[in-house]
């Protein structure tokens, strides 16, 4: 390679206007995620699941499940770990471990994207994008991990979003059940007030 490359990390949806896209981190977990896969149904929305790999391996059937409702897939570490200060090499064997466990439970799995744990990007942009993965932030981040309560978390979301976020939200790491909940309701709220949810923009 020469001269500078730029590897953008996208924090956008696709398309115009009250769109929004959810994402959803750390997960598969074995309560909290498959109630939220089954709001996501009820409610008819597409998101963005970034897994980590240990989970995916705990977790197998938990991302077949995530895969066959339609959800697309981030690589978000092998263990969680910050990369912040990693070399490309260790990076991109972090990476590909990631991808290897999530195809050992979906052999076919499409992976878009990666988000570094933490947002500690260090060189994973460009490492990812080697490794034909978008990296993927966010607009809008309502931490959820405090957590603060549902009404709380409905509150950030509906005052904090913008169009054409992407939202950062958290299915596993933790006891998520206050997120589900909020999620089951801001859908509906949203939606009445002429939003739509969508994707990232697309992996190149
Ligand atoms: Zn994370």
């Amino acid at each position: 390679m020469s001269g500078r490359v730029s590897h953008p990390i996208v924090d956008t949806t696709r398309g115009d206007g009250r769109v929004a896209c959810l994402t959803f981190d750390d997960g598969p977990d074995p309560t909290d995620t498959p109630r939220l896969l089954d709001v996501l149904r009820r409610h008819r929305v597409s998101a963005v699941f970034c897994l980590v790999g240990d989970q995916v391996d705990a977790h197998p059937e938990i991302v077949r499940r995530i895969v066959a409702d339609g959800h697309t897939l981030g690589n978000h570490s092998m263990h969680h770990d910050d990369m912040g200060n990693w070399t490309p090499e260790r990076i991109a064997a972090d990476l590909r471990e990631t991808d290897a466990a999530i195809r050992r439970a979906v052999p076919d799995a499409r992976i878009g994207y990666f988000r570094a744990p933490y947002g500690s990007w260090g060189q994973s942009p460009a490492v990812a994008a080697s490794l034909g993965l978008r990296s993927l932030g966010w607009r809008l981040a309502i931490t959820d991990w405090e957590p603060p309560g549902t009404d709380e978390l409905v509150r950030r979301l509906l005052d904090g979003v913008t169009p054409g976020a992407v939202v950062l939200l958290h299915d596993g790491g933790g006891d998520r059940s206050q997120t589900v909940d909020a999620v089951d309701r801001v859908i509906p709220l949203l939606r009445a007030d002429h939003w739509r949810f969508t994707l990232p923009e697309r992996p190149r």
